[in-house]
């Protein structure tokens, strides 16, 4: 697509500080990263999010994510945290499909599940039914 950011850095079009490139894939350092050496992993097919992109190239893209962030690991030295957004509410901001590769350090303070909210049994129970009865 000519009008999305990620597509214009696959090809070439806009600037990046790319650390990976296959057939279907591209690895690139964020711009305005969380901590040195946080890559981006994005498929060079333009899918939306999860929820848009298709079966084979998802699997392909999972096996590359795993090459890539072992790279990443060893170069840094550091766990790595492995998110991906999909919606705006979500903290989607760049919509073509891309996994946030972020090397960890202890009390870095990066971590997103902070703000923890109180369940009864009885609603784990029922949202247990709802995501297995869900399509
Ligand atoms: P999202 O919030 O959509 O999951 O993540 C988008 C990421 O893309 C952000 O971490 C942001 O810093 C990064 N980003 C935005 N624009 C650019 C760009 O032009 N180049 C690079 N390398 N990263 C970008
Ligand atoms: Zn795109």
């Amino acid at each position: 697509m000519s009008d999305c950011l990620f597509c214009n850095i696959i090809k070439g079009q806009i600037e990046s500080f790319k650390v990976f490139e296959d057939d279907d894939a591209v690895a690139f350092l964020d711009i305005n990263p969380a901590a040195p050496g946080h890559t981006l992993i994005v498929p060079k097919v333009h899918a939306v999010n999860l929820f848009d992109i298709d079966e084979i190239s998802l699997r392909r893209l999972a096996s590359t994510l795993k090459h890539v962030a072992q790279k990443v690991r060893t170069a840094t030295k550091k766990d790595l945290m492995i998110i991906q957004n999909n919606g705006k509410d979500a903290g989607q901001v760049v919509d073509h499909l891309h996994f946030h590769i972020i090397p960890r350090t202890q009390g870095d303070g990066i971590g997103l599940m902070r703000g923890r909210i109180e369940i009864t049994k009885e609603e784990m129970s029922e949202m247990v039914e709802k995501i297995k009865s869900a399509k």
